[in-house]
């Protein structure tokens, strides 16, 4: 028989839903709220924002985080900004038309319901990040700045410098520090989550790792959040944080929550390139660079060749001589392009011989025409940290005036180069964001929801600070509105002992293998398999070779792997193990949907189908629908495929067009 899925999205018009579902949905007195206990793993800005609510309402709230704070989740990182349908700048922006813009710019493979949701709270987490004290930035008069990102023709971006992430972090932290002085969120840092427990087919707590002293402990609530961000870390080199790993997801799906469209991976136009293969990390320049950067390379082969052999710089070579690759191909959106087709674009311009650095792997982002126009002073006050940033890592000043020809004065370029940056994949859940595990529900970068087959910018802060304040908050109810009649589950029933053993006789295996190989050796080999043959531009044999290898690779990790020191106590390569015993998982499960879904769309780019401008070709006929992997029991089965159609009721599905 087909299995089914259900998303559960309400009846009526796309922008009555959630008023409708408000209205509609079940909710827990405040006596029963104070029976009832909630894990929420991570403390990112969805699960800080999670946490911080549902004790405000009342619920227990157990909250735990791998790092010695909260505040240091990765979310900190985020540099450009998020996304509200304010209007601030009345330039024609509204609800609609960022669910339009988030729709399209995820090609057409989101679903509906939820991203008309998105924009509705968009608005909402502004006012309530303002009134927690977010230093967003202001204009002069005092009303809140924005600024444009990727995929929109409209200024909608709010931002604190480029230091977004934190600032709006740091309100959440804030709001969560309250409820753990209230007792209602109790804290559990440095703790790791290593498996789901399950319950008569219900969610019912999780087994944890001190990571201080390397003891596994029991926890058992009556519903479990999981907001443990990307999988973008399984390419090894990308611009996540470097603790950013997928195990509580992969715990999750192998318990039975369904893992969707993995192959939607976000590759980043503006990162500092790969300089060398000593490099386990890559730096990311945020695409807020863009509103005043121009992207080129030259037009002449020659002058190309001559910059690879580092015998000219960028600032020599004339405006005349420059080709604006975006701007000439995109004339509509030029240099605002979204990521995907950015970094497709930059992919092909280098293919092509035009890259300007020593490995050709490189273009130019250049600040000459907007100094010229604006200042100085005024381009640092805008970049100012982004640019003191590059001249960190590459000891090359972007504001520094490096030639003048025929009267026009040339600035240092950067150089940038696409990387792994965001996961649209995730954890399936439906419009009330729980899996297909009854209790178990996922938020922020770890479920699949909103962005479709590509993110825009400055749209994930959104979508993780939504789904913690706005959203759960209500969906998680109607779930729990029954639970309070149950009792707090004992920790030493079979089912908690069961996963407990499962956990340690795997942490034992690790320990036993004692192999010649390092973590780091081999989680960099997965990184080349993944990014030769599952990264930018896909084949189906490319896939298949890549599935061959990394069948190849679990081998070598099952049998030459070396982790030294104790499993008792602190010992960060036995976690980096755990890790990448998952993250080869995650790379099998990206290469299976990429080799299934026939089509390019957004992040995922089959070089078998595209147009003759190389543009990414759709087949709406045989795709349309979000395609759900089921784990089969053992990391070495492969998964079941199963397809919850797309159904678009207020958006016409089109080509996308970012020309005219
Ligand atoms: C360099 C960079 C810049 C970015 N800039 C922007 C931007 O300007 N605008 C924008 O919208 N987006 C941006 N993004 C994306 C955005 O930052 C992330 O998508 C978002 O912050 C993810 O938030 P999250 O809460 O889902 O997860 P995270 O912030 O990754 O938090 C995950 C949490 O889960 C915990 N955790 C993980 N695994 C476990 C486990 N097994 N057990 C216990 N705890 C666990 C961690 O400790 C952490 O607390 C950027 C991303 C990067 C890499």
């Amino acid at each position: 028989m087909t299995k089914q899925l259900n998303s559960r999205i309400p009846e009526g018009p796309v922008a009555e839903k959630w008023t409708n579902y408000k209205a509609h949905q079940r909710l827990v007195n405040p006596k029963n709220k104070l029976k009832l206990d909630v894990i929420v793993v991570g403390t990112g800005l969805a699960g800080a924002s999670a946490a911080a609510s549902l004790g405000e309402m009342g619920f227990n709230v157990l909250n735990f985080c791998i790092q010695d704070s909260p505040r240091r989740a990765h979310s900190i990182a985020a540099q450009g900004g998020i996304n509200a349908a304010k209007n601030y700048q009345n330039d024609g922006d509204s609800i609609y038309r960022l669910f339009y813009d988030t729709v399209k710019g995820g090609d057409y493979r989101a679903r509906e319901a939820n991203v008309y949701r998105l924009a509705e709270v968009s608005n909402n987490i502004i006012d309530q990040c303002v009134a927690q004290g977010v230093p967003f930035a202001r204009e002069y008069g005092g009303m809140l700045a924005n600024r444009s990102f990727g995929g929109a023709q409209v200024s909608r971006t709010f931002y604190a410098k480029g230091q977004t992430g934190q600032q709006l972090l740091l309100g959440a932290y804030s709001s969560l520090s309250r409820q753990v002085e209230a007792g209602k969120v109790k804290l559990f840092t440095r703790y790791e989550m290593e498996d789901l427990v399950i319950v008569d087919g219900r969610a019912r707590g999780i087994i944890a790792k001190n990571l201080v002293t390397g003891k596994l402990e029991r926890f058992s609530a009556n519903a479990v959040v999981i907001a443990t961000g990307g999988y973008g870390n399984t390419y090894f080199l990308s611009t996540n944080a470097m603790g950013c790993n997928c195990s509580a997801a992969m715990a999750c799906y192998r318990r039975g929550a369904y893992f969707a469209n993995p192959s939607y991976v976000q590759i980043h136009p503006t990162c500092i390139p790969v300089h060398g293969d000593k490099q386990s990390k890559l730096t990311l320049m945020s695409e807020s660079l863009r509103n005043d950067g121009r992207i080129w390379v030259p037009k002449k082969l020659e002058d190309a060749k001559k910059l690879q052999r580092g015998e000219i710089k960028g600032s020599d070579i004339p405006e005349e001589d420059r080709d604006y690759y975006l701007e000439r191909r995109y004339p509509a959106f030029g240099n605002l392009v979204p990521r995907d087709v950015a970094s497709r674009a930059a992919k092909e311009r280098c293919d092509k011989g035009y890259g300007v650095n020593n490995t050709g792997l490189a273009v130019f982002l250049d600040f000459s025409e907007s100094i010229n126009r604006l200042g100085y002073d005024e381009i640092m006050q805008r970049y100012g940290n982004l640019f003191d940033m590059y001249e960190e890592i590459t000891d090359v000043n972007p504001g520094k005036l490096a030639n003048e020809i025929n009267g026009v004065k040339y600035y240092n370029p950067m150089m940038i180069f696409p990387a792994i940056h965001y996961t649209m994949g995730g954890i399936w859940v439906d419009y009330e964001l729980m899996t297909t595990i009854p209790g178990l529900f996922a938020i922020g970068e770890c479920n699949f929801s909103d962005h479709g087959a590509n993110r825009l910018g400055a749209s994930a802060l959104m979508q993780g600070l939504a789904d913690g304040y706005f959203v759960l908050p209500y969906t998680i109810q109607n779930y729990l509105a029954d639970q309070s009649i149950w009792p707090r589950l004992s920790t030493d029933m079979p089912e908690f002992e069961e996963a407990e053993k499962h956990v340690n006789d795997q942490i034992d295996h690790l320990m036993n293998i004692k192999g010649k190989r390092s973590v780091d050796s081999i989680h960099k080999e997965l990184g080349h398999i993944m990014w030769e043959h599952v990264g930018m531009g896909r084949t189906k044999e490319g896939l298949q070779e890549g599935l061959r290898l990394m069948k190849e690779l679990r081998k070598e990790f099952e049998s030459n792997l070396f982790v030294p020191g104790k499993k008792e106590g602190l010992n960060t390569e036995l976690d980096k193990a755990i890790h990448l015993r998952d993250f080869i998982t995650m790379g099998e499960l990206i290469a299976y949907d990429a080799l299934h879904r026939e089509e390019s769309c957004g992040g995922h780019f089959r070089e078998e189908h595209q147009t003759e401008e190389g543009e990414a070709k759709r087949d709406d006929e045989n795709f349309f629908y979000v395609g759900c992997w089921e784990y089969q029991g053992d990391d070495n089965k492969a998964p079941e495929l199963i397809k919850e159609p797309l159904e678009y009721e207020a958006i016409k599905v089109q080509t996308r067009n970012y020309k005219n």
